[in-house]
This record gives structure tokens, sequence and C-alpha cells, in this order.
């Protein structure tokens, strides 16, 4: 095992190097391939393909280890995709998957690297630490790549490590399934403890998931060499405003959003002018960097349309941009012109806008503008 790791270890590092000269323009993490593997999953008394679900540990108040997992491990894969990277998960919905089912496509698909991402759990409710899991032999490249998320997630948990049992700050080697029969440099990461009630609570809030998904992120482009990158700049957003429209005509509004992060979500919010309420939709991502939503015909009224796009990145803590830069309070504002009464304004028609959307000026939010 140790000796055809390691050719593995050897391969996948020049293929890596490969990758890199040939287009380092298109992320640092081009060329990369890695697995993500949340651990357990699935709901108790079901079963999946024939196996039984398994919700890993359950906290005090019953919190499930797969549900954390799988929330964190889908942000390690949006935060490695944002930078280039080919992200393949074992699971990416509440399902259980055999061991042997999540090792064999990391193995199959030739993966560079291997993160299992669990919760630790203890009979002693005091317990609360950070650690990763190694094989026994485990190659340096997995050794190194374990100490490296430990460290970001001790800076960030500040809850400490135990003593280990092969001289690497925080990290233990085990016979774990998934760490002993990858072909890739490996590791298991145990987050914290969710049989800890403080620890517990903490893992209900979506932002200490991210958190710790932001550190074994950390830890992997540490590993890997790369820089982290430190993004505090709110998503580009470029559009061509919609100032005139027809009554009853749904409108579609278009824009590009970038950022060097990537996008995790992007918004249209509109209301009819007069009304309080903003209703939002999310933007469908089109070709290139084209985001698209519409709003609805019976929104547009003589009365006129209001709206405004907000985009977030992928970066954490999240960047928000909006434009107009001034919205919700000053948004984009449509004017709609009313539709003939037939037999009573006809003399009208031949005035009538035919085009529903009329382009304005491009507004931009620059990319230094202000975080919001
Ligand atoms: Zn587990």
């Amino acid at each position: 095992m140790k000796h055809f790791e390691k050719f593995f270890s050897f391969l996948s590092i020049g293929l890596i190097i490969l990758a890199i000269t040939a287009d380092s323009s298109a992320g640092t993490l081009s060329g990369i391939k890695l697995a993500i593997d949340p651990g357990h999953g699935g709901q108790s008394g079901q079963t999946y393909n024939g196996l039984p679900g398994d919700p890993g540990a359950i906290g005090p108040t019953g919190l499930r280890e797969a549900d954390c997992a799988l929330t964190i491990g889908a942000r390690v894969r949006d935060l490695l995709t944002a930078q280039g990277a080919t992200v393949y998960m074992t699971r990416a919905s509440d399902v259980f998957v055999s061991l042997s089912g999540r090792t064999n496509l990391a193995n199959s698909l030739a993966v560079d690297r291997f993160v299992s991402i669990h919760q630790n759990a203890s009979s002693s409710q005091s317990a609360n630490y950070t650690g990763s899991h190694v094989y026994t032999s485990a190659s340096q490249n997995s050794k190194d790549l374990a100490s490296k998320t430990v460290n970001e997630l001790d800076l960030y948990h500040k809850i400490g490590v135990v003593s280990t049992n092969i001289g690497i700050r925080g990290v233990h080697a085990d016979n774990f399934h998934v760490v002993r029969e990858t072909n890739m440099p490996a590791q298991l990461v145990e987050n914290s403890f969710i049989s800890n009630p403080t620890e517990e609570q903490k893992l209900k809030n979506i932002s200490h998931l991210n958190s710790s998904a932001d550190a074994i992120f950390k830890g992997i482009m540490t590993h890997l060499g790369k820089t982290v990158p430190s993004d505090a700049v709110p998503p580009v957003i470029s559009h061509s405003a919609v100032s005139q429209a027809q009554e009853g005509s749904a409108l579609q509004i278009s824009a590009t959003i970038t950022d060097a992060s990537g996008i995790s979500s992007a918004k249209l919010y509109y209301r009819a002018r007069g009304t309080s309420v903003w209703t939002s939709v999310t933007m469908v991502k089109g070709a290139g960097e084209i985001y698209s939503a519409t709003i609805p015909s019976s929104i547009v009224t003589p009365s006129g349309v209001e709206y405004y796009i907000e985009a977030s990145d992928a970066f954490s803590p999240s960047n928000l941009g909006r434009l107009p830069s001034g919205s919700p309070v000053s948004p984009f504002i449509v004017n709609v012109t009313a539709s003939p009464k037939t037999g009573t304004l006809q003399g009208i028609v031949s005035d009538q806008t035919t085009g529903a959307k009329i382009s304005g000026a491009e507004a931009v939010i620059s990319p230094g503008g202000q975080k919001v």
C-alpha cells in the first residue's frame, strides 16, 4: 500500500505541474482534481441501494453529523471550484454511499486529493477539539495535507488538539477505510465534537459551518502551495438599465456578474411602484457570466416598476454587491406605457413604444466599490 500510494502521489504531482503550465490563466487550481467526501448520510430507517441510512453521530439535541458534513463539504467544493479545481462529491445530498463506493469513485476518477469530512463525538460531553486522520502508513503528502488543514481549523476554532501517535500536531494515524483504500493523498477531518452541547449549538449556525469549510479550504490551498485569496471585493455587476416598458409585457433583466472568488448567488428584486414589498427571484446563469431573471407581466402596469440586482461572492466572509449602488432605497425605475383601450385610445397606437426594453447608460459597481 505504501509504495502504491507513493507512486500515485508522484504521478499526480507530475500531472498538476503539466496542467498549471498549460493553463495557469484559468484559475490557480486549474487542472487539479479533488474528491470531497461528506461522511455518513441518509435517514435512519431508510435504505439507499439496499444500504441503511447513516446519520452519523447525533448531538445532544438531535443535530446530525451527516448534515454538518454535507453543508461543510458543499462549501469546500464551491470554494475550490471558484479557484478552478475540478471537484467531485462522493455524495451531494442526504443519501448513504458505502465506504467502498466513496473510495472507488475517487480511485476511478484519479483525483489528486481526497478529503473526508466528519464531526467527532465522545461519551464525555466536555470533549471538543479538532483533528485529522491519515492512514497508518500514509504518504508524506497525506500527512502534510492533514497537518496544514488542522493548523487552519485550530486557528479558527481555537479549541486545541490532542496528543498524536505520529508526532504531527493534531494528526492521527488510523486504519480507516477511506484513508486506507484511496490511491491518492487522503485525510479524514474531524472538524469538532458534535457531542459537546456548546459546540452543537454553534454547529446549528450556518456561519460556523461556513467558517469551518473555509479553514479546510485554506488548509488544502496551503498544502498545494497556493496563495489563499483574501477577497474583500464585492461582485462586479454590469447591466444596461431598463427605463421603459409596455404595459403587460414581462421584462427580462440580464446582467454580467463577475467576482474573483466566483458568484454564490445572484438575485433580482422587483416591485410595482407605490408598493413597499420587494419580491426576489434567483437570476439564472446563462452563457458567459450573464445572469437573467424575469419580472412578470402582472407587475408591469402604468404605475411603473422598480428593481435592483444583488449578488454575493463565494468568499468568506461573503461580499455583497448591489446595482444600483443606492438600492434598495434608490432602485432602477421603469416607466410603463399604458396599452390602448379598444375604441377609446386608438389614435395613440401609432405613438406607442413597441420595444419592451430601452437600454440606458451602463452602470457598474467598480471592483473597489463599497462593501455593503
Ligand atoms: Zn463520522
